[in-house]
C-alpha cells in the first residue's frame, strides 16, 4: 500500500505522490459465495455464461437477454427474465446473484440533491468482511438528473482544497462497481423502463438519470482501464442508454491518459484547472509537478473529438486572495485561447479543517464577469447539496463520521446495525 501512505510532512514539502496508477489489489482470493451479474461488460457477462457451462453457439444471444434484463429492466430476481429458459434461470440464480451495493445512508438535501453511501461487496483479501465504502451523488436539474460517480475509494492525489484527498485510498473500484452506482440510482429514483419515475412535470426531485459526471470520490484516470469501460456499459445503447455527450470525466490532470479517454471511450473530458501559473497549480494540485500547465493544455488541445459542440470543461475553484484576481481571469482566458471550452467557477466548498476561504461573492461575480465578457457563458456553477456535505470536495465527511460513530457504538456494545440508517424504501413508491 506504498501508494496510500503519502504522509503529512510529505505533502506539506510539496512531495507529489509516487504513483504512476493505482494498484488493483485484485483479489488473491475469490470471495466465497456468489458472485454478482450487475453492472458488467457485455464480455464479462458472456464469460459468466461460459462459466456455467452455456454454449459458444448461445452466449451471444443469452447475454443479450440477460443483459437486457440487467441494464433496461433492472431485474432484482432471475424469476423476474421471462423470456430466459427455466434451465437457465435455476443455473444462474445458483451461481450468482443480482445484488446491488449496498445502500447504508441515503441523505438528502434540501434543494433535492441524495448522497448514497454505498458498501460494495468485499472484493478482495484486504477487504475482509466489510466492503469499499464509496458515495454517490444525484443532482436533479430542470428536464436532467445527474449522477456524480466514484472511481476509486479515496484518492492518491492531495489537493490541497479536497476533502477527499485527505481519505487514506483503499482500492480502485472495478468497472462493475462504477457502473453499479447507476443502477442504485435508477432503483432509488424508480427509473427503469416501465416504471414511472415521475409524473410529467411533476416532481422536480426525481428526474430521471440523463448525466454522469466522474467527479465522486478518486482519480478516474488513474482507474482509465476500468472507467473505460463503465463508460461502455454505461452508453450501451442496448442497455443503460446513456449518451456518451454526457457522460464527463473529470481529471486533475493525467496527461498520459487523457488521449484514450477520448478514443476508447469518447467521454466529454473536464479538468480540474484551478490555477494559472504553474506555481500555484503545483501547490493547489501537486499532480501539476509531473504534468505542468504547458503539457497538461497541449493535451487538451489535441483531446479527440473537441468541437464547438464537444467542448472541454475546466473547473476552476474559487479561492480567497489564492487564485481569484483579476490578473487569474484575464490569464485563464489568455491560456484557453483557441480550445473549444466550458468554465466552471466553482465557489469553494468547506470542510473541517480546510484551509481554505470560499472567494467573497463580488469578487466571483468580478472574476465570472471578466470570463463572460470573453466569450464563456454562465460561467459560476451553483454549489448543491452543501447542507448535507454532498458538493464537489466534500465527499469523505459522512462516511469518516459514520465510522467513528459506528465505532463508539460498538465499543459500547450497541452493533453497528443500531446506528446505520434503514434505506427509506417509502422513496421507491
Ligand atoms: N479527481 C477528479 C474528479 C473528482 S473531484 C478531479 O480532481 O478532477 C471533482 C471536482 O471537485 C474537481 O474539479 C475538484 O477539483 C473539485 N473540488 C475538490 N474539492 C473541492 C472543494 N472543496 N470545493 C469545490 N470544489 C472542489
Ligand atoms: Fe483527488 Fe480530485 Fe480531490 Fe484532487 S480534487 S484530491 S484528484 S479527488
Amino acid at each position: 500500500m506504498a501508494t496510500a501512505s503519502f504522509d503529512t510532512a510529505a505533502r506539506e514539502a510539496g512531495a507529489v505522490p509516487a504513483i504512476e496508477k493505482t494498484p488493483d489489489f485484485l483479489p488473491e482470493a475469490v470471495p466465497a459465495g456468489r458472485s454478482s451479474l450487475v453492472g458488467l461488460t457485455r464480455e464479462d457477462l458472456k464469460a459468466r455464461l461460459a462459466a456455467i457451462g452455456v454454449s459458444e453457439r448461445e452466449q451471444r444471444m443469452r447475454a443479450g437477454q440477460v443483459w437486457h434484463w440487467l441494464n433496461v429492466r433492472g431485474a432484482r430476481d432471475f424469476s423476474d427474465m421471462t423470456n430466459v429458459g427455466k434451465g437457465l434461470k435455476a443455473q444462474l440464480s445458483e451461481a450468482y446473484t443480482l445484488d446491488r451495493p449496498e445502500v447504508v445512508t441515503e441523505q438528502v438535501s434540501r434543494d433535492g440533491t441524495r448522497k448514497w453511501l454505498l458498501r460494495m461487496p468485499p472484493a478482495n483479501r484486504h477487504e475482509h468482511n466489510r466492503g469499499a465504502e464509496i458515495e454517490c451523488v444525484y443532482i436533479p436539474g430542470r428536464g436532467r438528473g445527474t449522477l456524480c460517480v466514484s472511481s476509486q475509494v479515496g484518492c492518491t492525489l492531495t489537493c490541497s482544497f479536497c476533502h477527499t484527498g485527505t481519505q487514506r485510498l483503499v482500492r480502485n473500484l472495478t468497472a462493475a462497481e462504477i457502473t453499479a452506482q447507476v443502477v442504485v440510482a435508477r432503483d432509488r429514483l424508480n427509473d427503469w423502463a416501465g416504471l414511472n419515475p415521475t409524473a410529467p412535470g411533476a416532481d422536480e426531485t426525481r428526474r430521471p438519470v440523463t448525466n454522469i459526471v466522474f467527479m465522486g470520490m478518486g482519480e478516474p484516470l488513474y482507474n482509465a482501464d476500468n472507467v473505460i469501460d463503465a463508460v461502455g456499459v454505461m452508453a450501451d445503447q442496448e442497455g443503460l442508454g446513456l449518451s456518451r455527450r454526457r457522460i464527463t470525466v473529470s481529471t486533475s490532470g493525467v496527461v498520459p491518459q487523457m488521449q484514450r479517454l477520448g478514443t476508447d471511450a469518447h467521454a466529454m473530458l473536464a479538468i480540474s484547472l484551478h490555477a494559472v501559473r504553474d506555481d500555484l497549480r503545483d501547490t493547489l494540485v501537486p499532480l501539476n509537478r509531473k504534468y505542468p500547465l504547458a503539457e497538461l493544455i497541449a493535451a487538451c488541445r489535441a483531446y479527440p473529438g473537441l468541437n464547438n459542440a464537444r467542448r472541454i470543461t475546466f473547473e476552476y475553484v474559487m479561492l480567497k486572495g489564492v487564485n481569484d484576481s483579476d490578473a487569474d481571469a484575464r490569464e485563464l482566458v489568455r491560456l484557453l485561447k483557441g480550445i473549444p471550452a466550458k468554465i466552471n467557477l466553482i465557489p469553494f466548498n468547506p470542510w473541517p479543517g480546510s484551509a481554505y476561504q470560499c472567494s467573497e461573492w463580488e469578487r466571483i461575480e468580478r472574476f465570472a464577469e471578466i470570463v463572460y465578457d470573453a466569450g464563456y457563458a454562465s460561467p459560476v456553477r451553483t454549489p448543491r447539496g452543501r447542507d448535507i456535505l454532498a458538493a464537489c470536495g466534500q465527499l469523505k465527511s459522512e462516511t469518516e463520521k459514520l465510522r467513528a460513530r459506528a465505532r463508539m457504538m460498538l465499543d459500547e456494545g450497541l452493533g453497528a446495525e443500531g446506528f446505520y440508517a434503514a434505506p427509506d424504501e417509502s422513496d421507491d413508491d
